[in-house]
């Protein structure tokens, strides 16, 4: 049934649909009302930034960090290029943090949005969301967080963050492709971006996913029901792969914060290799790795990401991410410690960047 039918199959399709939004309420601390369905991570995005530019026809200002995911980076610089809005770029430290005395006065009586992630999806460093908020406070601006990464791998709580705005996916979370949400704070600024029939309360016209929707739901429950423990476990496999491969690699460097960083990722820049050539040789092993983001692998520029942290265009090549999830063991991590050691010694022995350096290195 569809979600908006008044018969009796559109009202079961309509339970499911309010009993997924507060799934998803639960797991970030939001009413339901507060939740919108997306396509995903990258409409909520574009959602957040096009739609309150829209409410906020007078202003066109946005500020925003040099490390953001590409939905928001490209559809900024995108308005910008056309001559429909200005933008601040805030850098970041050598960990990949953003410094939210930086962000705060970046506005301008003119600015309508302000818009920095949670946590990096390349290195996983977390920003001062909360910081940055109070630093906002009484602006005028509305605060939007790209909070994809950060779902399901650190507690998210709306009533606290601060923010007004966050953007979600499902599949970061083992939900479903294809579908996400924005949360939007009660009384924000914001109009829709695509506009039609009355779904979503008038926030977002489109027939709902309703079985993507129910997946997103479940997996947010499966989420909230062992954040804490499973925070705990990811990043103590997270640990003993990290210090693995320090221990039997020689010149390799840890990328972003060390502590403050999600617990599932970690990046590492290898001396003397290009990552592509890792990354094939650890498929070919069966072990999926990425270099900079998922979304541009196979551009071969290198991560915008790792260069806004001080990073030379030859230690981003040389960068891989290893992401874990809820399947992950640490025979998994022993094995891939053991893999990249040998796969990075014969890469560099063949390098012509790592010359005469045999086995590690
Ligand atoms: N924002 C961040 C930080 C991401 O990591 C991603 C996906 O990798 C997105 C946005 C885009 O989300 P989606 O793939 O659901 O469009």
């Amino acid at each position: 049934g569809n979600a908006s039918s008044i018969h009796s199959f559109g009202q079961e399709a309509g339970k499911a649909l309010e009993n997924a939004r507060s799934q998803v309420a639960k797991l970030i601390n939001a009413e339901p009302k507060e939740i919108v369905f997306t396509s995903g991570g990258t409409e909520s995005d574009n959602f957040a930034i096009r739609g309150v530019l829209e409410a906020n026809p007078d202003r066109k200002h946005v500020v925003t960090s040099r490390i953001e995911h590409h939905a928001v980076l490209h559809t900024i610089k995108n308005l910008e290029k056309r001559g429909l809005i200005e933008a601040t770029f805030v850098g970041v430290d050598s960990q990949g943090v953003v410094d939210p005395g930086e962000v705060a006065s970046a506005v301008r009586p003119d600015t309508a949005l302000v818009t920095i992630m949670a946590a990096n999806n390349e290195m996983g460093s977390i920003q001062p969301i909360e910081e940055i908020a109070r630093a906002l406070a009484g602006k005028n601006v509305v605060f939007h967080t790209d909070a994809v990464q950060a779902l399901g791998k650190i507690p998210m709580d709306m009533k606290r963050l601060g923010v007004q705005l966050a953007s979600f996916s499902s599949h970061k979370i083992h939900g479903p492709k294809g579908i996400g949400a924005l949360f939007a704070a009660r009384g924000v600024k914001i109009k829709p971006i695509l506009t039609g029939g009355h779904h979503e309360r008038n926030m977002r016209a489109g027939t709902e996913n309703v079985p993507a929707i129910v997946g997103f739901g479940k997996a947010c429950e499966i989420a909230a029901a062992d954040l804490p423990a499973e925070v705990k476990r990811l990043a103590g496999l997270r640990d003993r792969l990290q210090k693995g491969i320090l221990e039997k690699v020689k010149d390799v460097k840890l990328n972003g914060h060390p502590e403050k960083r999600l617990p599932n990722t970690l990046n590492l820049s290898f001396a003397y290799v290009e990552g592509e050539s890792l990354l094939l040789s650890l498929d070919l092993k069966g072990i999926a790795v990425s270099t900079g983001s998922a979304c541009s692998s196979g551009d071969l520029k290198p991560s915008h990401v790792l260069l806004s942290m001080g990073l030379t265009a030859e230690q981003a090549h040389g960068s891989l991410r290893f992401s874990l999830g809820r399947a992950s063991t640490e025979g998994e991590m022993d094995r891939t410690i053991a893999t990249v050691a040998e796969v990075v010694g014969k890469v560099r022995a063949m390098s012509p960047l790592g010359k005469g350096k045999k086995k590690n290195g």
